[in-house]
């Protein structure tokens, strides 16, 4: 059932789910799906958590926020947890760009082409791209986690920051990792990408939530909106239930898909926790956040094709810091052309989102005069930058505005809106969590690996699995 948000909730549950992210909902679907009583409570007024939407001008311009692109894996994922409707609905981006300095190209980003550019725009010999290829589908999760990604390149393309910036800029704006981070987190996500291309959701975030939302109630879960969980009940060692408007709620097991960081130390707080596992939690690091600027075409205006995904720099290296700077000069244009995007709507304009990766402290320290100047530049600085594709695009546009990391946060409730996750060592924590507090789970973004769409909807499935063990009803 789908409560009211002044209902009051009087029963117990066998899980409760805090948060309504892609891991959130995907745990929740697949233990109501067996038979669990599960009530999925989120604080925000729809459900999807970075997988949202917004509309401006009534309706008659929508925005996806987080709907860039995903790895193939994602048709199975949702095949198996949620429907085949879902899945039929995942189609693959014909046409990524890259616009910088160093290189002006287009793929269809699978292992075959980028083998072929590797060699042929890029003069790696054959053998080598062969060896880099082959070393990424050895990796091991157990084994190669010392390895940077800066000693990989180092060792496939010594001296090539052009290759870098090819292999790593696209992953990089997919999960937030830098040259630092270990290279079996680049390595996992690379793959699932170069398996078979970029692939989107057909219809729009918001068709796509809408038909998860249904899928959900189908499978009887409860679903509270704007609720918001203020803390994680612990009665002998063991969480119980949730604290939500100074009421408690009980249940057999709690699942967060709240950040890593503030689940612990905020919603069950550190006195219940030894205090070794604390320090870990503390030493995790958040993943970098993210700036967006929307920008919606008047009725009837269109643009010449320039692809899907256009990843522009005007840069003249690869720079894992500069992607990251207030004052930016590299942006991914992602573009929804209405016949693609929103086949079910006639009258849909055209989109464009630009997205950077930046630092939430950037933005933070900014006083409301200067945060306000700041959007405006970055704003100014992306239509320049698309002006360089679509010369009159100033004109045709209707609607433009931007987030930032604060704007992330507010929606997300996600600690200094880290977009992804934490780095490596939250995945660490994240799978521990229940060995350290029976009952108590976590399934969201977390190490790199479990973020994305695909990363998170897999880790609720992974979590999942591991809740219905504890209840001891896996597989029953
Ligand atoms: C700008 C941007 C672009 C992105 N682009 C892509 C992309 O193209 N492809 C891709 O694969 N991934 C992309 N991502 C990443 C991807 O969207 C996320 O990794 C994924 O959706 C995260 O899912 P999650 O399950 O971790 O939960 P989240 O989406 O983080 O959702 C968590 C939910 O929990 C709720 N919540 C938190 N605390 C509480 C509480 N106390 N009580 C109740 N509810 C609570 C929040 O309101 C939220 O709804 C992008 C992210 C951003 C920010």
């Amino acid at each position: 059932m789908l409560y009211k948000t002044r209902d009051e909730i009087t029963k117990d549950y066998d899980v409760i789910v805090i948060g309504s992210g892609l891991a959130g909902m995907t745990a929740a679907n697949i233990m109501g799906r067996h038979g669990h009583a599960v009530l999925l409570l989120e604080s925000h007024n729809k459900l999807g958590g970075f997988a949202t939407w917004f509309y401006r001008e009534n309706r008659q311009h929508i925005f996806d926020v987080s709907l860039h692109g995903f790895p193939v894996g994602m048709i199975k994922t949702c095949r198996k947890y949620w429907s085949k409707e879902i899945a039929d609905s995942i189609v693959q981006l014909k046409d990524v760009r890259f616009v910088n300095p160093q290189f002006n190209l287009q793929t269809d980003f699978t292992k075959e082409h980028y083998s072929k550019l590797l060699n042929e725009e890029f003069k790696i010999p054959q053998d080598t791209v062969e060896a880099f290829f082959t070393h990424l589908a050895q990796m091991n999760f157990y084994d190669d986690s010392e390895l940077t990604n800066r000693e990989l390149f180092d060792k496939f393309f010594p001296g090539r920051n052009d290759v870098v910036r090819f292999l790593m800029e696209p992953i990089t704006y997919a999960n937030g990792s830098t040259l630092d981070d270990p290279a079996i987190t680049y390595g996992i996500v690379f793959s699932n990408f170069m398996s078979k291309g970029v692939y989107t959701f057909q219809g729009g975030t918001d068709v796509l939530i809408a038909k998860m939302k249904e899928e959900l109630l189908k499978n009887n879960v409860d679903i509270k909106m704007q609720s918001r969980v203020d803390k994680i009940f612990i009665e002998d060692g063991k969480a119980t239930g949730i604290i939500l408007n100074g009421k408690l709620i009980k249940s057999k097991a709690v699942l967060s898909n709240g950040n890593i960081r503030s689940t612990i130390l905020n919603m069950v707080g550190e006195e219940h926790f030894p205090a070794e596992f604390v320090q870990k939690t503390k030493e995790v690091r958040l993943n970098s956040s993210s700036c967006q600027v929307y920008m919606g075409l008047k009725a009837g205006a269109t643009i010449p094709y320039i692809g899907e995904l256009v990843f522009t720099s005007s840069y003249p290296t690869y720079d894992p810091q500069k992607l990251l700077d207030i004052k930016v000069s590299s942006r991914t244009f992602s573009v929804y052309y209405p016949k693609e995007t929103r086949p079910q709507m006639t009258d849909a304009r055209v989109a464009i989102v630009s997205s950077t990766n930046c630092h939430y402290d950037d933005w933070k320290k900014l006083s409301p005069e200067e945060y306000e100047a700041e959007k405006e530049f970055m704003i100014e600085e992306t239509i320049k930058g698309l002006e360089a594709f679509v010369p009159d695009i100033r004109d045709k546009l209707e609607v433009i505005e931007a987030a930032t990391p604060l704007t992330v946060e507010r929606y997300t409730l996600h600690q200094k809106g880290s977009s992804f996750g934490t780095k490596f060592e939250g995945l660490d924590v994240s799978m521990n969590l229940h060995k350290t507090m029976p009952g108590l789970f976590h399934a969201g973004s977390v190490g790199i690996i479990m973020s994305g769409w695909l990363g998170a909807a897999n880790y609720g499935a992974i979590q999942a699995n591991a809740i219905e063990s504890y209840l001891g009803t896996r597989g029953a």
